[in-house]
Protein backbone atom coordinates (compact mmCIF):
# COMPACT_ATOMS: atom_id res chain seq x y z
CA UNK A 1 0.00 0.00 0.00
CA UNK A 2 1.07 3.59 -0.61
CA UNK A 3 0.74 5.82 2.15
CA UNK A 4 0.77 9.67 2.43
CA UNK A 5 1.52 11.28 6.04
CA UNK A 6 1.67 14.82 6.86
CA UNK A 7 3.61 15.85 9.77
CA UNK A 8 6.14 12.78 9.04
CA UNK A 9 9.12 14.92 10.35
CA UNK A 10 7.06 15.34 13.58
CA UNK A 11 7.55 13.17 16.66
CA UNK A 12 4.55 10.81 16.10
CA UNK A 13 4.62 11.32 12.66
CA UNK A 14 8.11 10.13 12.29
CA UNK A 15 7.35 7.06 14.06
CA UNK A 16 4.61 5.94 12.56
CA UNK A 17 6.25 6.09 9.09
CA UNK A 18 8.85 4.05 10.39
CA UNK A 19 5.92 1.20 11.12
CA UNK A 20 4.19 1.81 8.07
CA UNK A 21 7.69 0.99 6.11
CA UNK A 22 8.26 -1.80 8.49
CA UNK A 23 4.85 -3.58 7.65
CA UNK A 24 6.24 -3.51 4.13
CA UNK A 25 4.38 0.02 2.52
CA UNK A 26 5.64 3.02 0.55
CA UNK A 27 5.46 6.24 2.16
CA UNK A 28 5.46 9.52 0.99
CA UNK A 29 5.97 12.02 3.97
CA UNK A 30 5.63 15.74 4.20
CA UNK A 31 6.75 18.41 6.52
CA UNK A 32 7.48 21.96 6.42
CA UNK A 33 10.05 21.76 9.67
CA UNK A 34 7.78 24.23 11.42
CA UNK A 35 8.31 22.12 14.34
CA UNK A 36 9.32 18.84 13.12
CA UNK A 37 13.10 17.90 12.35
CA UNK A 38 15.09 16.56 10.03
CA UNK A 39 16.64 14.89 12.21
CA UNK A 40 13.78 12.55 12.56
CA UNK A 41 13.98 11.33 9.34
CA UNK A 42 17.91 11.37 8.72
CA UNK A 43 18.09 7.30 9.61
CA UNK A 44 15.37 7.07 6.33
CA UNK A 45 17.52 9.17 3.62
CA UNK A 46 18.61 5.78 1.48
CA UNK A 47 15.40 3.83 2.44
CA UNK A 48 13.96 2.92 -0.75
CA UNK A 49 10.45 3.23 0.06
CA UNK A 50 10.34 6.41 1.26
CA UNK A 51 10.14 9.79 -0.10
CA UNK A 52 10.11 12.88 1.33
CA UNK A 53 8.98 16.49 -0.18
CA UNK A 54 8.94 19.68 1.83
CA UNK A 55 5.87 21.61 2.01
CA UNK A 56 3.21 22.92 3.75
CA UNK A 57 0.21 21.46 3.63
CA UNK A 58 -1.97 24.61 4.19
CA UNK A 59 -1.20 25.83 1.35
CA UNK A 60 -1.47 24.60 -2.50
CA UNK A 61 0.61 21.73 -3.28
CA UNK A 62 1.21 18.50 -5.52
CA UNK A 63 1.94 14.71 -4.41
CA UNK A 64 3.01 12.79 -6.96
CA UNK A 65 0.63 9.80 -7.39
CA UNK A 66 -2.18 8.15 -5.59
CA UNK A 67 -2.81 6.74 -2.29
CA UNK A 68 -4.09 4.04 0.05
CA UNK A 69 -3.95 5.48 2.86
CA UNK A 70 -3.77 9.47 4.46
CA UNK A 71 -2.63 10.47 7.68
CA UNK A 72 -3.20 14.09 8.47
CA UNK A 73 -0.30 14.72 11.78
CA UNK A 74 0.79 17.83 11.01
CA UNK A 75 0.17 20.45 13.70
CA UNK A 76 1.65 22.52 16.50
CA UNK A 77 1.07 20.09 19.48
CA UNK A 78 2.96 21.92 22.65
CA UNK A 79 1.23 24.60 23.56
CA UNK A 80 4.61 26.55 23.78
CA UNK A 81 4.19 26.13 19.63
CA UNK A 82 0.66 26.66 19.36
CA UNK A 83 0.70 29.92 21.37
CA UNK A 84 3.22 31.53 19.38
CA UNK A 85 1.76 30.31 15.99
CA UNK A 86 -1.70 30.52 17.10
CA UNK A 87 -2.96 31.38 13.17
CA UNK A 88 -0.75 28.39 11.51
CA UNK A 89 -1.94 26.09 14.11
CA UNK A 90 -5.66 27.02 13.09
CA UNK A 91 -4.53 26.34 9.19
CA UNK A 92 -3.65 23.34 10.22
CA UNK A 93 -7.26 22.23 11.86
CA UNK A 94 -9.07 23.93 8.63
CA UNK A 95 -7.21 23.99 5.07
CA UNK A 96 -4.43 21.48 5.90
CA UNK A 97 -7.17 19.32 6.78
CA UNK A 98 -9.32 20.09 3.73
CA UNK A 99 -6.42 19.57 1.80
CA UNK A 100 -5.52 16.07 2.89
CA UNK A 101 -8.95 15.11 2.84
CA UNK A 102 -9.13 16.41 -0.55
CA UNK A 103 -6.63 13.72 -1.71
CA UNK A 104 -8.39 10.87 0.00
CA UNK A 105 -11.35 11.77 -1.52
CA UNK A 106 -9.64 11.87 -4.88
CA UNK A 107 -7.78 8.82 -4.58
CA UNK A 108 -10.53 6.86 -2.41
CA UNK A 109 -8.08 6.43 0.32
CA UNK A 110 -8.65 5.52 3.93
CA UNK A 111 -8.09 8.83 6.34
CA UNK A 112 -6.99 9.11 9.61
CA UNK A 113 -6.52 12.58 11.83
CA UNK A 114 -4.71 12.73 15.21
CA UNK A 115 -7.32 15.19 17.12
CA UNK A 116 -6.94 15.50 20.89
CA UNK A 117 -7.90 15.04 23.59
CA UNK A 118 -8.03 19.35 23.56
CA UNK A 119 -11.62 18.90 22.23
CA UNK A 120 -12.64 18.37 25.88
CA UNK A 121 -10.89 21.12 26.92
CA UNK A 122 -11.27 21.80 30.78
CA UNK A 123 -13.28 18.86 31.51
CA UNK A 124 -16.38 18.85 33.34
CA UNK A 125 -16.65 14.77 33.00
CA UNK A 126 -13.65 12.82 34.69
CA UNK A 127 -12.25 10.47 32.69
CA UNK A 128 -13.36 11.61 29.74
CA UNK A 129 -15.58 9.60 27.73
CA UNK A 130 -15.67 10.37 23.53
CA UNK A 131 -19.54 11.19 23.75
CA UNK A 132 -18.80 13.80 25.82
CA UNK A 133 -18.68 17.13 24.06
CA UNK A 134 -16.14 19.24 25.99
CA UNK A 135 -15.72 22.49 28.22
CA UNK A 136 -13.52 24.89 25.45
CA UNK A 137 -13.34 28.42 25.90
CA UNK A 138 -13.48 29.67 22.07
CA UNK A 139 -11.46 32.58 22.58
CA UNK A 140 -8.75 32.36 25.20
CA UNK A 141 -5.42 31.41 24.25
CA UNK A 142 -5.57 27.66 23.87
CA UNK A 143 -8.25 27.85 21.45
CA UNK A 144 -6.04 28.18 18.29
CA UNK A 145 -5.39 24.45 19.01
CA UNK A 146 -8.97 23.39 20.69
CA UNK A 147 -10.99 24.79 17.87
CA UNK A 148 -8.97 23.81 15.30
CA UNK A 149 -8.92 20.26 16.31
CA UNK A 150 -12.81 20.03 16.68
CA UNK A 151 -13.07 22.23 13.34
CA UNK A 152 -10.88 19.13 11.75
CA UNK A 153 -12.88 16.71 13.23
CA UNK A 154 -16.51 18.25 12.36
CA UNK A 155 -14.57 18.37 8.72
CA UNK A 156 -13.49 15.01 8.78
CA UNK A 157 -17.49 14.13 9.39
CA UNK A 158 -18.46 16.62 6.47
CA UNK A 159 -16.04 14.70 3.82
CA UNK A 160 -17.37 11.65 5.09
CA UNK A 161 -21.12 12.01 5.37
CA UNK A 162 -21.41 14.14 2.11
CA UNK A 163 -18.30 12.12 0.08
CA UNK A 164 -18.02 8.57 1.65
CA UNK A 165 -14.71 9.04 2.94
CA UNK A 166 -13.16 6.09 5.34
CA UNK A 167 -12.24 8.65 7.59
CA UNK A 168 -10.85 7.73 11.33
CA UNK A 169 -10.58 10.26 13.88
CA UNK A 170 -7.93 9.35 16.96
CA UNK A 171 -8.41 12.00 20.05
CA UNK A 172 -5.02 11.79 21.07
CA UNK A 173 -4.52 11.94 24.71
CA UNK A 174 -0.29 13.36 26.37
CA UNK A 175 2.21 11.19 24.47
CA UNK A 176 5.73 10.70 25.01
CA UNK A 177 8.36 8.96 23.88
CA UNK A 178 12.29 9.66 22.41
CA UNK A 179 12.23 11.86 19.21
CA UNK A 180 10.41 14.85 20.92
CA UNK A 181 12.15 17.89 20.75
CA UNK A 182 13.98 18.96 23.88
CA UNK A 183 13.01 22.42 23.77
CA UNK A 184 9.75 21.78 22.94
CA UNK A 185 8.17 22.91 25.88
CA UNK A 186 5.71 19.74 26.77
CA UNK A 187 6.44 18.82 30.43
CA UNK A 188 8.22 15.30 29.91
CA UNK A 189 10.84 17.25 28.10
CA UNK A 190 11.22 20.20 29.87
CA UNK A 191 11.27 18.12 32.99
CA UNK A 192 13.83 15.75 31.40
CA UNK A 193 15.68 18.52 30.14
CA UNK A 194 15.54 20.34 33.06
CA UNK A 195 17.18 17.44 35.46
CA UNK A 196 19.82 17.18 32.53
CA UNK A 197 21.34 20.42 33.77
CA UNK A 198 20.80 19.78 37.19
CA UNK A 199 17.78 22.57 37.16
CA UNK A 200 15.20 23.05 39.07
CA UNK A 201 11.81 21.04 37.62
CA UNK A 202 9.50 24.11 36.73
CA UNK A 203 6.08 23.28 38.26
CA UNK A 204 2.99 25.08 36.77
CA UNK A 205 0.51 25.96 39.21
CA UNK A 206 0.29 24.01 42.18
CA UNK A 207 1.44 20.85 40.36
CA UNK A 208 -2.08 19.51 41.13
CA UNK A 209 -3.08 19.10 37.48
CA UNK A 210 -3.47 15.82 35.95
CA UNK A 211 -2.52 14.19 33.39
CA UNK A 212 -2.03 10.68 31.45
CA UNK A 213 0.97 9.36 29.46
CA UNK A 214 1.03 7.11 26.40
CA UNK A 215 4.09 5.87 25.62
CA UNK A 216 4.75 6.46 21.34
CA UNK A 217 4.87 2.74 20.37
CA UNK A 218 1.68 2.26 21.74
CA UNK A 219 0.15 5.27 20.29
CA UNK A 220 1.34 4.51 16.80
CA UNK A 221 0.13 0.57 17.77
CA UNK A 222 -3.25 1.87 18.55
CA UNK A 223 -3.73 4.21 15.39
CA UNK A 224 -2.63 1.88 13.41
CA UNK A 225 -5.31 -0.37 14.26
CA UNK A 226 -7.40 2.47 13.91
CA UNK A 227 -7.05 3.02 10.65
CA UNK A 228 -8.06 -0.80 9.66
CA UNK A 229 -10.80 -0.42 11.77
CA UNK A 230 -14.76 0.20 10.31
CA UNK A 231 -14.99 2.99 12.96
CA UNK A 232 -15.93 6.00 12.00
CA UNK A 233 -16.67 8.46 15.26
CA UNK A 234 -13.84 9.55 17.51
CA UNK A 235 -11.67 6.99 19.44
CA UNK A 236 -9.64 8.26 22.32
CA UNK A 237 -5.91 6.32 22.19
CA UNK A 238 -3.70 7.14 25.60
CA UNK A 239 -2.61 5.68 29.08
CA UNK A 240 -5.86 6.01 31.94
CA UNK A 241 -2.76 5.48 34.29
CA UNK A 242 -3.40 9.20 36.01
CA UNK A 243 -0.74 11.27 37.83
CA UNK A 244 -0.51 15.10 39.22
CA UNK A 245 1.98 16.95 37.51
CA UNK A 246 3.48 16.79 41.22
CA UNK A 247 3.54 13.13 40.95
CA UNK A 248 5.08 12.83 38.06
CA UNK A 249 8.00 15.65 38.94
CA UNK A 250 8.93 12.76 41.76
CA UNK A 251 8.64 9.75 39.35
CA UNK A 252 11.82 11.79 37.14
CA UNK A 253 13.09 12.65 39.98
CA UNK A 254 13.56 8.96 40.60
CA UNK A 255 14.67 7.61 37.94
CA UNK A 256 17.03 10.61 37.08
CA UNK A 257 18.48 10.20 41.08
CA UNK A 258 19.36 13.42 41.87
CA UNK A 259 17.22 15.50 44.56
CA UNK A 260 16.60 18.45 42.35
CA UNK A 261 14.56 21.29 43.81
CA UNK A 262 11.13 22.33 42.34
CA UNK A 263 10.47 25.81 41.64
CA UNK A 264 6.67 27.08 41.00
CA UNK A 265 5.29 29.04 38.00
CA UNK A 266 2.23 30.45 37.29
CA UNK A 267 -0.15 27.95 35.81
CA UNK A 268 -0.97 28.88 32.18
CA UNK A 269 -4.48 30.61 31.08
CA UNK A 270 -7.32 27.46 30.17
CA UNK A 271 -4.62 24.79 31.82
CA UNK A 272 -6.76 22.10 31.91
CA UNK A 273 -7.09 20.46 35.51
CA UNK A 274 -7.72 16.96 35.34
CA UNK A 275 -7.42 14.66 32.13
CA UNK A 276 -7.54 11.34 31.76
CA UNK A 277 -8.86 8.57 28.96
CA UNK A 278 -12.03 6.58 28.86
CA UNK A 279 -10.33 3.90 26.70
CA UNK A 280 -13.52 1.79 26.75
CA UNK A 281 -14.08 1.99 22.99
CA UNK A 282 -10.71 1.65 22.27
CA UNK A 283 -10.99 -2.04 24.45
CA UNK A 284 -13.78 -2.68 22.56
CA UNK A 285 -13.49 -1.88 18.90
CA UNK A 286 -9.47 -2.38 18.59
CA UNK A 287 -8.74 -5.00 21.32
CA UNK A 288 -5.84 -2.20 22.07
CA UNK A 289 -4.71 -0.53 25.53
CA UNK A 290 -1.84 0.50 26.48
CA UNK A 291 1.45 -1.83 27.31
CA UNK A 292 4.57 0.08 28.07
CA UNK A 293 4.29 1.52 32.00
CA UNK A 294 5.42 4.60 32.25
CA UNK A 295 8.73 3.74 34.30
CA UNK A 296 9.86 2.09 31.11
CA UNK A 297 8.91 4.61 29.02
CA UNK A 298 10.45 7.31 30.52
CA UNK A 299 14.01 5.16 30.39
CA UNK A 300 13.81 5.06 26.66
CA UNK A 301 13.06 8.69 26.84
CA UNK A 302 15.73 9.80 29.23
CA UNK A 303 18.15 7.53 27.01
CA UNK A 304 17.42 9.04 24.12
CA UNK A 305 17.68 12.61 25.43
CA UNK A 306 21.03 11.68 27.06
CA UNK A 307 22.07 10.93 23.56
CA UNK A 308 20.88 14.25 22.16
CA UNK A 309 22.26 16.14 24.25
CA UNK A 310 25.81 14.11 24.14
CA UNK A 311 25.78 14.57 20.28
CA UNK A 312 27.33 17.33 19.19
CA UNK A 313 25.87 21.01 18.67
CA UNK A 314 23.29 19.28 20.38
CA UNK A 315 21.81 22.19 21.85
N1 LIG B 1 3.73 21.76 32.92
C1 LIG B 1 4.50 22.06 34.04
N2 LIG B 1 5.80 22.43 33.85
C2 LIG B 1 6.37 22.51 32.62
C3 LIG B 1 5.58 22.18 31.48
C4 LIG B 1 4.26 21.82 31.68
O1 LIG B 1 4.02 22.00 35.19
O2 LIG B 1 7.56 22.85 32.52
C5 LIG B 1 2.33 21.35 33.14
C6 LIG B 1 1.32 22.10 32.29
O3 LIG B 1 0.88 23.27 32.94
C7 LIG B 1 0.22 21.08 32.13
C8 LIG B 1 0.95 19.73 32.17
O4 LIG B 1 2.23 20.00 32.73
O5 LIG B 1 -0.68 21.15 33.20
C9 LIG B 1 1.15 19.12 30.80
O6 LIG B 1 1.65 20.12 29.97
P1 LIG B 1 2.11 19.85 28.48
O7 LIG B 1 2.57 21.15 27.91
O8 LIG B 1 3.05 18.70 28.42
O9 LIG B 1 0.80 19.34 27.72
P2 LIG B 1 -0.74 19.74 27.80
O10 LIG B 1 -1.38 18.55 28.41
O11 LIG B 1 -0.94 20.96 28.62
O12 LIG B 1 -1.11 19.94 26.39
Amino acid sequence: MRHLISGVAGFIGSHLCDRLLADGNDVVGLDNFITGSAKNLEHLEAHPRFRFQQCDVAARFDVEGRFDGVWHLASLASPKHYLAHPIETLESGSTATRNMLEIARRDGARFLITSTSECYGDPLEHPQVETYWGNVNPVGLRSCYDESKRYAEAMTMAYHRTHGVRANIARIFNTYGPRMALDDGRVVPAFVDQALRGEPLTIFGEGSQTRSFCYVSDMVEGLVRLANSDERYPVNLGNPVELTILEFAERIRDLMGNNLPLVYHPLPSDDPRKRRPDISKAKRVLGWEPKVPLSQGLKETIAYFKGVVAAPAAR
